[in-house]
């Protein structure tokens, strides 16, 4: 259970960035990025494969959970590669859930 306490820190293997998804998976991690914080920073900074940099912050959720700012990047154009983690497409939905209990959306 060691990845429980992060979220979408993946690394897309492949450089096949298909076309920016907008679906309702791209919607939830919109909506989870919101209520991260900058955390400090990590040393050195994350580059994913096809050049973007994240930078060095790290974000971390009202749950506790650590993530990068990459996550929104990664669900619209690395869709092929975060389908190689179901867990963590199921912590996305897991997360997105708990959030909407706590925040009062209006
Ligand atoms: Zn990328």
């Amino acid at each position: 259970m060691k990845n429980q306490r992060t979220l979408l820190m993946i690394v897309p293997k492949k450089n096949d960035k298909g076309k920016p998804i907008d679906d309702g998976l791209t919607k939830m991690v919109k909506f989870i990025i919101k209520f991260s914080k900058v955390d400090g920073h990590y040393k050195g900074s994350h580059e994913c494969i096809c050049g973007l940099k994240s930078g060095s912050a790290k974000y971390v959720l009202p749950n506790g959970m650590e993530t990068n700012n990459l996550i929104v990047h990664y669900a619209r154009e690395h869709r092929k590669d975060l389908r190689l983690y179901p867990k963590e497409i199921e912590k996305i939905i897991n997360v997105y859930f708990e959030l909407r209990k706590t925040i009062d959306v209006e």
